[in-house]
């Protein structure tokens, strides 16, 4: 999605050789790879969108994951970014030579660029927990971003693991469809609801012809998304009323015993608050089955938790989430003086600004570390973050600087400063997250998304930077 809309942000700019290595033989990113049962986007789809490429035609509030791929599809035929990818092909390794990167792929083939770019996502690789014995598993077992379709569900027994927003999905799906679903939660999560309507063939069609109600639609989610934020960055009535309408929501859980099972021991939105309508109908259904005792193995027939009871099932889902600090990785990236990414990262990702890292001139991040991420639309982060660095590259052509990187002591005033407004955040109340990163500070934007997009839009302050100028020839420009 990131690399989608930076290019379309290039191109308005005039800037065309651009190409974009895909691993994958299709595009999408995480639209393509999560398939499961149940996927919605729990951002409206008035404002998880690009705003320069606005679909009146959104099936619902809350769309579903297949039309959000097919609308990324349309968009990138319609910019023509689809004849910049390079299907299938991975970036292995991007070395800094001279003012240049020298990128290698997968296969072998190397291609020299001024500026080097990554949209490579957060919430990409699986992480797949080491549970014993799941390799006999007699039925199917996959992690939830690698959906095996050839597993029947319907009438089937089914474990989902984890409890993070893609099981609740998950449960949701497959309640009343599967013969029985089993939610095995290690931690509970709090869930707000949000009723999920679908748009009338007259909205789609006003929408159509009146794009201002696009316009609108789009400033009215984001404004409540704005109001969100506020919450979880700051105390007060914000919060107080987000956590109301989470307990208030609990509540509708009747039988005690079930509720207490449900009920977190830390705030709402410690962890990323989970959207949805239909999670506790779900849980309270007589063939979805809330399991709390820990994992203790996997047999064959099925999951035998710590009390010894083997619970027979089919298939195992595994909505265990994602290694979310593997930003970039595992492309070998090489700065000056041959520092690589892994070592100047060992304690954990940072940045300058969310986009940039010093000892690596004329690199920028899409998404990076301590992006506005939360309950955020990122279609929005990477549009400012890409209006960011399309205005690097703007001034680059006007011949201001060979190459830019930011200081050290820029980049470490910056992270200082994110660690000094992180207390007042609800997530360090108390709870365990992928937010969180080695050093148990959050990998998240502090400041609400709007001072987000405010500074980076600003030409950043000079003196946080180190240019070069007139240090190389400048050979053709490619990006
Ligand atoms: P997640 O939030 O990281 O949740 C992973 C779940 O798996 C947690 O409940 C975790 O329990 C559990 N778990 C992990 N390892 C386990 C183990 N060994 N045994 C038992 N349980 C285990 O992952 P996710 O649900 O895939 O969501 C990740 C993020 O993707 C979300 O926070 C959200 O940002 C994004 N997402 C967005 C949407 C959307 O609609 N926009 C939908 C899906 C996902 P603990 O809590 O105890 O660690």
């Amino acid at each position: 999605m990131s690399g989608i809309c930076v290019a379309i942000l290039l191109r308005d700019a005039g800037i065309t050789d651009v190409t974009i290595f895909e691993k994958a033989a299709d595009l999408g990113g995480t639209w393509r790879d999560n398939t499961y049962p149940g996927l919605y986007c729990d951002v409206p789809s008035r404002f998880y969108q690009f705003s320069f490429a606005k679909n009146p035609r959104w099936s619902q509030v809350f769309s579903p994951g297949a039309e959000i791929h097919a609308y990324f599809r349309r968009v990138a035929e319609r910019y023509r970014v689809v004849e910049q990818i390079r299907f299938s092909t991975e970036v292995v390794r991007a070395e800094l030579d001279g003012d240049q990167w020298r990128v290698i792929t997968s296969t072998a083939e190397e291609k020299r660029v001024d500026f080097l770019i990554s949209a490579t996502g957060i919430l990409h690789h699986p992480r797949v927990p080491s549970i014993p014995g799941l390799e006999t598993f007699a039925g199917s077992a996959f992690h939830s971003a690698r959906w095996d379709h050839r597993a029947d569900l319907d009438g089937k027994r089914v474990a989902v693991v984890g409890t993070g927003s893609t099981g609740v999905q998950i449960v949701c799906g497959l309640a009343g469809r599967a013969a029985k679903v089993e939610l095995y939660q290690r931690t509970a999560q709090w869930v707000i609801p949000f009723k999920n309507r679908p748009y009338g063939r007259l909205v789609r069609t006003a929408h159509t012809v009146l794009p201002w109600l696009d316009d609108l639609g789009y400033a009215r989610v984001r404004r409540q998304l704005g109001f969100f934020a506020r919450a979880l960055i700051a105390p007060g009535w914000r919060r107080r009323t987000l956590d109301r309408a989470c307990r208030k929501n609990l509540d509708s859980v009747t039988d005690p015993q079930l509720r207490r099972r449900l009920t977190p021991t830390y705030e709402p939105m410690c962890k990323r608050l989970i959207v949805s309508s239909g999670f506790y109908d779900a849980m309270q259904r007589p063939d979805v089955e809330l399991v709390t005792d820990d994992i203790d193995h996997v047999e064959p027939g099925g999951i035998v938790t710590s009390d010894g009871v083997l619970h027979e099932v089919d298939v195992i889902a595994l909505a265990t989430g994602f290694d979310t600090h593997a930003f970039v990785r595992p492309v070998q990236l090489v700065g000056r003086g041959g520092v690589t990414l892994d070592e100047l990262w060992q304690e954990g990702p940072f940045g300058y600004l969310t986009v940039a890292v010093p000892q690596f001139p004329n690199f920028f991040m899409l998404l990076g570390p301590h992006s506005p991420v939360g309950n955020y639309s990122l279609t929005s982060i990477s549009e400012t973050q890409g209006t960011h660095v399309v205005n690097w590259i703007k001034r680059w052509q006007r011949r201001e600087f060979d190459s830019v990187v930011p200081t050290d002591e820029a980049t470490a005033a910056f992270n200082e400063s994110i660690r000094a407004a992180m207390p007042g955040t609800i997530w360090v109340t108390g709870c365990d997250s992928w937010y969180l990163g080695k050093d148990g500070v959050p990998e998240l934007w502090p400041w609400t998304p709007e001072e987000h997009r405010r500074r980076l839009l600003a030409e950043p302050p000079r003196s946080d930077f180190d240019f070069q100028v007139g240090s190389a020839t400048r050979p053709a420009k490619s990006l």
